[in-house]
């Protein structure tokens, strides 16, 4: 698969030990699981979930829960994986781990879906715990789905465990600034880059593929900072506006109608910009300073990577670009700042959060700020310096760095 590319093509500049390269080929534990569901015309359905245990060197195994109708084995594996680089990465004491369930959310009821999130936990929980594996959301599920799974684990076990799921709602054990910190650390890298490269903001060019957590928060943020976002999508297509677009404003009509519509909103008032509407992949070539892809893997591929205009890619999204697209676009100059770094934000306050259930703390979200920055940027530096250092690209730098932490952590509990 694509991760295990990128993991070989790291373990070649590092010379790693085959014994080490052997180990992280495949996940320590793969479950599959059938959940029955009653759904509300009475009849009884059954969804394949996954739960996919990389790595628990560094920590306890930590990684998202899924669902969408692609969810697949070799998906989730490589999400499991890449969720083990990624806290390594940026040095937080987890593993890596994923969850998936073959589903469309869209299309089941509010008690459909409770029934499905508390079903699969039945399925799995005697695999989780806030000391074992601790899941939390992911693409189509969010802080309510959590509390729900963490209320059901509990009901399970018999006594409360919080920590047994991140990214719960506020007022239900849940870290303030969890929400928005997948965006949060992915802005932290967007200002390195700015540092380096001089950036001036407002001439700056941005492109945001997807219009979920990641992708709507990092374009509200990168307004802030004065950045032109001149396209934004959702999973139906984009909008294009040379002139730039207001992400709080469209957030707001998407939120109330589910539709992506180029507005601009003043007050309660909002009006319609000029625009053009744009496919997904038209987005991706756009002639940009930095495209952000914020959706889903294998966005940049063979096919596409020749026609990338943007100098410069932050990925929010988990695996957009292939292996194949990642050498086009090194050969093109094209500077990528890889998802293992880009996103860690998020489980790193899922860290946070978890540090919080586990000790019973409550941190203001300036404190959870004051901690992911300094974070974020040691990691940025410390990949950026692997990649100068051995003439790698940041993802193989990243890799290169995580892997030496997690082979230490192998060592030292006598794996290899
Ligand atoms: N699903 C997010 C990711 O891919 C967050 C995982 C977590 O918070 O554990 O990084």
């Amino acid at each position: 698969t694509n991760a295990m590319r990128q993991l070989e093509k790291a373990a070649e500049k590092m010379n790693m030990d085959k014994n080490i390269l052997g180990i992280l080929q495949q996940p320590e534990r793969f479950v599959t699981v059938a959940i029955p569901v009653k759904m509300d015309s009475g009849e009884v359905k059954i969804f394949t979930g996954y739960r996919s245990q990389y790595n628990n060197a560094l920590g306890p195994y930590k990684g998202g829960i899924r669902y969408h109708p692609n969810v697949s084995v070799d998906e989730v594996k490589a999400l499991s994986f890449w969720m083990a680089i990624k806290c390594a990465t940026v040095n937080i004491p987890m593993g890596g781990a994923k969850g998936g369930v073959i589903v469309h959310p869209k299309d089941l009821s509010e008690g459909e879906l409770e029934r499905l999130s508390r079903a699969y936990i039945r399925k799995i929980w005697m695999l989780i715990g806030s000391d074992k594996d601790v899941p939390a959301p992911d693409v189509y599920t969010n802080a309510k789905i959590m509390n729900w799974m963490r209320d059901e684990f509990e009901k399970i076990i018999g006594r409360p465990d919080p920590g047994v799921i991140t990214g719960k709602p506020v007022e239900q054990g849940g870290s303030l600034g969890r929400g928005t910190a997948t965006a949060q650390g992915g802005l932290y890298c967007v200002r390195e880059l700015a540092k380096r490269l001089n950036w001036y903001s407002s001439n700056i060019r941005v492109a945001v593929q997807g219009f979920g957590n990641a992708g709507a928060n990092i374009a509200k943020m990168l307004n802030r900072d004065g950045y032109k976002v001149v396209a934004v999508s959702d999973s139906k297509g984009g909008i294009y506006r040379p002139d730039g677009l207001d992400a709080e404003s469209i957030e707001r009509v998407k939120l109330e109608s589910d539709k992506l519509e180029a507005v601009y909103c003043e007050g309660s008032v909002c009006r319609a910009v000029e625009h053009e509407r744009i496919s997904n992949g038209e987005l991706l070539e756009l002639d940009v300073d930095l495209l952000v892809p914020a959706a889903l893997e294998d966005q940049i591929t063979r096919d596409n990577a020749a026609n990338i205009r943007a100098k410069y890619i932050v990925e929010l999204a988990n695996g957009p670009t292939t292996p194949e697209a990642d050498e086009i676009l090194k050969g093109k100059g094209i500077v990528i700042v890889p998802d293992v770094l880009a996103n860690a934000g998020g489980v790193t306050v899922s860290y946070f959060e978890w540090e919080q259930n586990v000790k019973g703390e409550r941190w203001t979200e300036a404190q959870v700020l004051q901690k992911l920055e300094p974070i974020m940027v040691g990691a940025f530096n410390a990949v950026w310096d692997m990649s100068e250092k051995y003439g790698v690209t940041l993802r193989t730098g990243a890799f290169m760095l995580a892997v030496e932490r997690i082979a230490e952590g192998m060592r030292k509990r006598g794996d290899v």
